[in-house]
């Protein structure tokens, strides 16, 4: 039995359904049961609330409501966006750049597509998991169809100059898809102002429910289907709608939206002040973006510590963290963010990434620093390499 999680630190790998979220959900789940393709009352009720959700994603975003396509989560939008464009546009060429830190979503699409013939880019980071623009420009090629380099990491927090790389791919007319599964509805993420073209989001990163998200579609990009079915979202994502996931969607899109300006500033401090303390620690240091970072996101290394081991006392202590991203846990091998990053021992493999969220509080933030200090110094000194003050 697992000791129960007091203090959750792991809002990058999902975060709670807020109350109102889930408030605007139960009447889909209940009474308001009717299938959205279905011209009578209950059916019209379900479309309402899958446009009212629509225009509330829309309006974020910064673009129409009909640019906004609801699929089942982050994972379907990145891989709708880049299979879908691959297929449309085959015949205007097979090659496509992404970057070293992208989440699996976009990478092992991308690594599928190489088996199929595909020429891909994979672009490097520099030490703080940032992309030079520079490089997209050097790396577009006559072939080129789409580049695919997301908004802010999942691992290490880096926000990406999307704005700039944005600009570089309008002006050689090549598609601009980010996954921005973990700034939406966090920072701004306005499609004109960064001038990309498709945008993958998921509900469950933001307080919304799990097994929904969205992906937006500039007006005129040709996108294939990569899924058989009914006409629903335009045929791009047949089957019947998730009206409870779609409205709890849009409901916590706008809350957020809401709210975003004081949240960010409230995480931004908290988020600083546990970086603060935990790089006061001896042979420790931050990982990621000092500036350009997500307002929720720490991830620090802490020499002569095993990551796992770090993580499962944490876990044991009522805190709720993680190694590198989610979906890497318990296998093996090391970060490839970190590594793409050039992280090297001993930073490597004693990383650990606290996410924070809107629940989170200082009080919160200073019993994690305190259990931090505790087991670092205690796995320290069962590591037979550590010597202290020798980095
Ligand atoms: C969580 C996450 C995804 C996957 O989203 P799901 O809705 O869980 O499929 C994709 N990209 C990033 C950056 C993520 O953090």
């Amino acid at each position: 039995m697992n000791s129960p999680t007091t203090i959750y630190l792991d809002h990058a790998a999902t975060t709670p359904l807020r109350r109102e979220a889930l408030d605007a959900m139960l009447p889909y789940l209940t009474e308001y049961y009717g299938n959205a393709s279905c011209t009578y009352g209950l059916g019209q009720v379900s479309k309402e609330g899958i446009d009212a959700a629509r225009k509330q994603v829309a309006q974020v975003l910064g673009c129409k409501a009909k640019q906004v396509l609801f699929t089942s989560g982050g994972t379907e939008a990145d891989n709708l966006a880049i299979l879908g464009v691959a297929r449309g546009l085959a015949d205007r060429g097979r090659h496509l750049i992404t970057s070293a830190i992208e989440h699996h979503a976009v990478l092992h699409t991308c690594e599928a597509l190489a088996k199929d013939g595909w020429d891909i880019t994979v672009l490097p980071v520099d030490a703080s998991g940032q992309i030079d623009p520079q490089t997209v420009a050097d790396a577009i090629r006559d072939d080129t169809v789409l580049v695919s380099i997301m908004h802010g990491n999942n691992e290490v927090g880096t926000v990406q100059p999307l704005a700039e790389i944005g600009a570089i791919t309008r002006a050689s007319g090549v598609l601009l898809h980010t996954d921005a599964v973990q700034t939406f509805a966090h920072i701004p993420t306005d499609v004109e102002t960064m001038q990309v073209d498709l945008l993958s989001l998921s509900g469950h990163k933001f307080h919304g429910p799990k097994g929904v998200g969205a992906l937006y579609v500039k007006k005129g990009v040709h996108l294939r289907a990569i899924q058989y079915g009914g006409k629903q979202e335009r045929g791009l994502r047949p089957s019947t709608e998730n009206v409870a996931g779609i409205v709890g969607l849009g409901a916590a899109a706008a809350l957020a939206a809401d709210e975003m300006e004081s949240e960010i500033a409230r995480l931004t401090a908290l988020r600083d002040q546990l970086i603060a303390a935990l790089t006061a620690l001896p042979d420790t240091r931050l990982n990621g973006h000092a500036s350009d970072r997500l307002p929720n996101n720490v991830n620090v290394s802490a020499a002569g510590v095993e990551g796992e081991a770090l993580n499962l006392r944490m876990g044991m202590h009522g805190i709720g963290s993680s190694t590198g991203s989610a979906c890497t846990t318990g296998s093996p091998a090391p970060s490839h963010v970190l590594t793409a990053m050039g992280i090297d021992e001993p930073w490597l493999s004693g990383n650990l990434r606290l996410s924070l969220g809107r629940d989170t509080t200082t009080e919160q933030i200073e019993a994690c620093v305190g259990h931090y200090t505790d087991i670092v110094k205690e796995l320290r000194v069962s590591s037979p390499n550590y010597v202290p003050g020798a980095i």
